[in-house]
């Protein structure tokens, strides 16, 4: 049963305040704990006695009379919304409105208020029905004293606003003293109902206490007789200093992050809180979770694992700064220098409002589901896994949150934080941080998020944004990817991005050659490459972004449309029928849960007609996964052998290259050693071949099939690097390490505090409340809070 609205209506704060309130909130005094004894049974006694009711009422007896004298009624009863009991119509009405006279204005309007009222709910509904039983009906009807009566009744019933409880005794009480119980059965049901929506709305409360706003954390601190100091102190804050007096006393009694908020001056904010990386770098150390950030316990499991990251690293990147001698102040101690990744992304906020959420994670971790972190045996370096396990408020580190006023006007704002990172980063590389008598580097490896903000941090002229929208434009277009040159269309020679699948595309000789942006930008200053080589290369493409939510979705809505045709003799929906069929089967062989269950036309965007191009219409990347795997079974099983037509051919070998290809990167380490790298950079290669063919034919058949996107084009690289990288050495950095998905998953978390306060305050809320998620977190990871409870 549904809360009532006045607990429906409460503004529940976020579920990380709770994390702070936890231990406050589930200590129960014995005080409460008896009241808690007491309701119930008297909540018991009072069902019992309406049991007892019913009972009598089973047993009786002529319907008495409803006494003439109301002056009995308990002051503390109040009249409860009439159960909707069906009777049989009976003729309609005429009412006539009665003034008495003597009556002054103020009580004639007050009583003429009363008698629309009673009407309201005694008279017969236009539709026939009545809202109260037909005694009750009658007894208006009949008008006079009788009538009086009711009215008496309707005001001692609605009037009284005491609590449910006195209401419910006196009123049960009275119905029985008075024999009205066949009468007024219908009050009797709405004290049941009554009943179970309080204990409903008990329980609901019991539960959601745990997740108050900062407000009523006080005020139940304020009634909770606890001898704790913790509850004392958050007792004693304002309720106007709600905010700062509650995460002040949590942060005191260990329920929230020790750690530093620093401010800086923005161009649109002064004072703009933001969590520097070597305070969290500090914390990290100092409380013994290292594995936060390495994916190891202990400085001594450390030291060799960034020693075999830095020397496999630069196979990949051998122009970083870690390995350059000439370079003044680069970190020597490679087993001390800890390499990340930044991240940004846009979230959504309080009204749907875009928040922009900085954070960074490292890249070594405990490793992914699919592969935890074994080596081969006999292997005596240790194993770099990735970082795609545990909780993302472990793995992530939030710099700072910029609401979208913050930057809307103001976008050089956003530049002043990344640059602020940047300065960071720098330090960090060639100082270090001193913690504990060591000394600290950190390397950042790359900067990774969708598009948009590749674009947006990198100040790119050449991105996305800029792919030609028609067939030709008296404008030459500028270029697509911020790597290389491809979709330029001024170059000096052709190089089209829609060149797929080939290992020496037009463009891979101009990658590098030209800066993709006209000045540079804030993250210039972090050490990457040495100058005068890519720096582009610190700007990550993401594949979840690029793949699962880009030209894998693509792919895969093209394909089922083209697929279908081999269902001859079929309607549309009878063959989308036999397609959902046979991915509902295969679900429950492979124990998934789709989100989609049904497959059908306007899933593929082709509800329209199949004039249309295809294109997905689910928002989940994973979905795209399924979808993909189950697409390869069914092709192994329906289109194998039966025809001889290439475009369902190339259908199936495309699906096949792709799921050996992303099922190969999950089963992988940090590092890919260099065979491997090759067999699945080329199992890329020949998918991106393979729909451009698809795209190709189906163009020639005119249908509208296989769009050809520049997320392509970035995938075209990510291939092609992998079998660049394993010729070149021994192994290869897997491209899951620069992925989004634990990233977006960490975005949503600091976006949905945002919906609970206000925009004005969000930058340092955010944060403070992150702190106190983070806590809750590792609490739960331990199975066992660190630090004292309040
Ligand atoms: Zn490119």
């Amino acid at each position: 049963m549904a809360a009532p609205a006045s607990l429906q209506s409460k503004q529940w704060s976020c579920a990380s305040l709770a994390a702070g309130n936890n231990h406050l909130l589930q200590v129960k005094s014995e005080e409460s704990r008896q009241r808690q004894a007491d309701l119930e049974a008297r909540k018991k006694a009072i069902q019992a006695e309406i049991e007892a009711i019913q009972q009598e009422e089973r047993q009786l007896e002529p319907v008495p009379e409803v006494p003439e004298v109301m002056d009995e009624l308990p002051a503390s009863a109040k009249r409860m919304p009439p159960n909707s009991t069906k009777t049989t119509p009976v003729k309609k009405l005429a009412v006539v409105k009665k003034r008495r006279e003597g009556e002054v204005p103020g009580v004639r309007k007050g009583y003429a208020m009363v008698d629309a009222r009673l009407r309201r709910l005694c008279e017969k509904k236009p539709s026939g029905k009545l809202n109260v039983p037909q005694d009750i009906h009658n007894m208006w009807l009949a008008g006079g004293h009788s009538r009086d009566n009711l009215r008496a009744l309707l005001e001692k019933f609605e009037f009284d606003k005491d609590g449910w409880e006195s209401y419910i005794k006196d009123a049960v009480a009275y119905c029985k003293k008075h024999g009205l119980v066949k009468s007024l059965g219908w009050l009797v049901q709405a004290l049941e109902a009554k009943i179970q929506a309080a204990q409903a709305a008990f329980d609901t409360f019991v539960e959601c206490r745990s997740q108050v706003s900062c407000r009523d954390a006080i005020r139940q601190a304020r009634v909770t007789r606890n001898p704790s100091k913790g509850l004392q102190r958050l007792a004693a804050v304002p309720l106007k200093k709600s905010e700062t007096g509650a995460h002040q006393t949590f942060k005191a009694f260990g329920q929230s992050l020790d750690l530093k908020i620093s401010r800086v001056d923005l161009v649109s904010k002064s004072r703009f809180p933001y969590v520097s990386l070597s305070d969290w770098l500090k914390y990290v150390v100092e409380n013994d979770s290292l594995e936060q950030i390495v994916g190891v316990k202990d400085l001594q499991d450390m030291q060799p694992l960034l020693t075999t990251f830095w020397s496999r690293f630069r196979f990949s990147h051998p122009h970083h700064k870690m390995y350059d001698p000439l370079e003044s102040g680069a970190p020597q101690h490679h087993s001390m220098t800890i390499p990340i990744v930044m991240h940004g992304d846009e979230g959504r906020g309080r009204k749907k409002k875009q928040i922009t959420i900085l954070s960074w994670m490292g890249l070594l971790g405990r490793g992914s589901s699919r592969c935890s972190g074994s080596g081969s045996s006999g292997d005596p370096e240790p194993v770099c896994s990735l970082n795609l396990l545990g909780s993302t408020w472990l793995t992530h580190f939030l710099h700072s949150v910029l609401p979208v006023g913050l930057y809307s006007n103001q976008p050089e704002a956003l530049d002043e934080v990344f640059a602020l990172q940047a300065r960071e980063l720098a330090t960090l590389f060639y100082d270090g941080v001193e913690i504990g008598g060591r000394v600290f580097y950190v390397a950042c490896v790359g900067v990774k998020g969708d598009v948009p903000f590749l674009t947006k941090c990198g100040g790119f002229i050449r991105s996305y944004t800029r792919k030609p929208t028609a067939k030709s434009s008296r404008k030459a277009g500028v270029g697509i990817c911020h790597l290389c040159c491809a979709g330029k269309e001024d170059f000096e020679y052709p190089v089209p991005f829609e060149e797929l699948g080939v290992e020496h595309p037009s463009w891979l000789s101009t990658v590098g050659l030209e800066k993709p942006y006209s000045s540079d930008p804030p993250y210039a200053l972090v050490p990457f490459e040495r100058d005068g080589t890519d720096v582009g290369k610190l700007y990550r493409f993401d594949i979840f972004h690029n793949l699962h939510l880009g030209l894998g979705k693509s792919f895969v809505s093209s394909a089922v449309c083209m697929v279908l045709e081999l269902c001859q003799g079929m309607s549309i929906g009878a063959a989308f029928g036999k397609l959902s069929e046979d991915f509902r089967r295969y679900c429950v062989r492979n124990s998934e849960s789709p989100y989609h269950k049904t497959l059908k036309a306007s899933l593929f965007g082709v509800h329209t007609g199949f004039k249309e191009c295809p294109d997905g219409a689910w928002s989940k990347g994973d979905y795209t996964r399924l979808l993909l795997e189950w697409f390869g079974d069914y092709c192994s099983r329906e289109v194998g052998g039966r025809t001889d037509d290439p475009v369902y051919l190339l259908c199936a070998e495309a699906t096949d290259a792709i799921n050996e290809y992303m099922s190969g990167l999950h089963h992988e380490n940090l590092f890919i050693k260099s065979n491997r790298t090759i067999y699945l950079g080329r199992k890329g290669l020949q998918f991106l071949l393979n729909y451009s063919k698809l795209a190709q034919l189906t163009f020639q058949r005119k249908q509208r099939r296989f769009p050809l996107v520049p997320k392509a084009h970035y995938l075209h690289h990510q291939f092609l690097d992998l079998v660049r990288q394993g010729e070149r050495g021994p192994w290869t950095l897997n491209v899951l390490a620069f992925a989004n998905q634990m990233s977006e998953d960490f975005v949503g978390r600091p976006s949905r505090l945002a919906r609970r306060i206000s925009p004005m305050t969000s930058s340092l809320r955010v944060i403070q409340r992150a702190f106190l998620a983070v806590r809750n977190a590792l609490c739960n990871e331990d199975g066992s809070c660190k630090s004292g409870k309040l």
